[in-house]
């Protein structure tokens, strides 16, 4: 599929909840987020039809997000009938690693290939604090447990946040020296929660780069992923920077999101949504309206100009 700007649009992250096990400061508020009525989010046969279709219409790579994806019931099913998918060239989870030693085994034999985990501390009791609780023993346990069952490669997420984790952020290169994984730092976005929080706070990953002259530019791979990627010579993992507001990537983004009530987003940037639920028993009319919709795609968000979304990113599937 092709938007009106030439791009290939290939990528869809499915977002199954907006549940979660833990409760990020700058993502879900304190209280989490009220529960849906079940008819008010999509069943897992609908997201199956619509992965079917986007599938069906030359979307070749899957990722689940949330929300915790971990945390829906009978997520194993969903990650067999969208892994099965004939066309399906990548298919990979964005978690946050606490359900994940338990899960990674039978992720992996469901069809799975690929995690994304997000971590933005290495300390004890400054993980706690910013998740407002979580553990992080459970998540090295099961960034192992990934590896071991072959869930490669393996990427580290972490949200650069001033004042909280930017003095950590060798410790986080290091990583990437002994292991197969790759690291990478992500601005924090002026949207829900975090929208109320201080200046000081949102850093440009920029520091990334100028404070650590070990490391190397290295060619990307592949032309429309948002990361910059470097390398500390001879390690195994890279270093990667995304800077999703004043470095744009939009004239290569080739994604769309489905969030868990059915509504299909065109640009994480924008409120616009279309409602792909109520469509979901005409399969035909349904194709139409991807089709359509996706030739709508946004040339670029407006970020710069202060016009940030007004969910948490729960909300959608960040
Ligand atoms: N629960 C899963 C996890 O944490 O990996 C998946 C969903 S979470 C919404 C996806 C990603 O969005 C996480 O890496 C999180 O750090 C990021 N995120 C949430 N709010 C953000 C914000 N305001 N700015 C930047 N990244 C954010
Ligand atoms: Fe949950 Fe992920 Fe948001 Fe943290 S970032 S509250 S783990 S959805």
């Amino acid at each position: 599929m092709k938007d009106k700007f030439g791009r290939k649009i290939n990528y869809l992250r499915i977002s199954v909840t907006d549940l979660c096990n833990l409760r990020c400061r700058y993502c879900m508020p304190k209280e989490g987020v009220c529960k849906k009525k079940h008819k008010e989010i999509l069943s897992f046969e609908d997201i199956e039809k619509i992965a079917e279709t986007f599938v069906s219409l030359g979307i070749d790579k899957i990722r689940l997000t949330g929300g915790e994806p971990l945390v829906r019931k009978g997520i194993l099913n969903l990650v067999k009938n969208i892994g099965k998918l004939d066309g399906l060239k990548d298919f990979a989870m964005t978690t946050n690693g606490i359900l994940l030693e338990k899960y990674a085994r039978d992720l992996k034999k469901a069809g799975l290939k690929r995690i994304n985990i997000s971590l933005d501390s290495l300390d004890d009791e400054k993980y706690s604090y910013i998740t407002r609780g979580g553990k992080l023993e459970k998540v090295f346990r099961g960034i192992k447990k990934a590896k071991s069952v072959g869930l490669m490669p393996i990427k580290i997420n972490t949200v650069l946040i001033g004042g909280y984790n930017d003095e950590e952020i060798l410790d986080f290169i290091n990583i990437t020296k002994d292991e197969n994984i790759d690291v990478r730092f992500i601005e924090l976005m002026p949207i829900g929660q975090a929208s109320k929080w201080n200046e000081e706070r949102f850093i440009s990953n920029e520091i990334v780069v100028n404070n650590f002259s070990e490391l190397i530019k290295v060619k990307k791979d592949n032309s429309s992923s948002p990361a910059e990627y470097f390398k500390i010579p001879n390690s195994k993992g890279k270093v990667g920077i995304i800077n999703p507001i004043t470095c744009k990537f939009c004239s290569n983004c080739n994604r769309i999101r489905l969030t868990n009530e059915g509504k299909l987003k065109l640009c994480l940037h924008s409120n616009d949504e279309i409602d792909l639920k109520k469509h979901i028993k005409n399969k035909d009319k349904l194709k139409n309206i991807i089709i359509n919709s996706i030739k709508d795609k946004p040339k670029a968000h407006n970020l710069e100009d202060g016009k940030y979304i007004t969910k948490n990113m729960v909300q959608i599937g960040g």
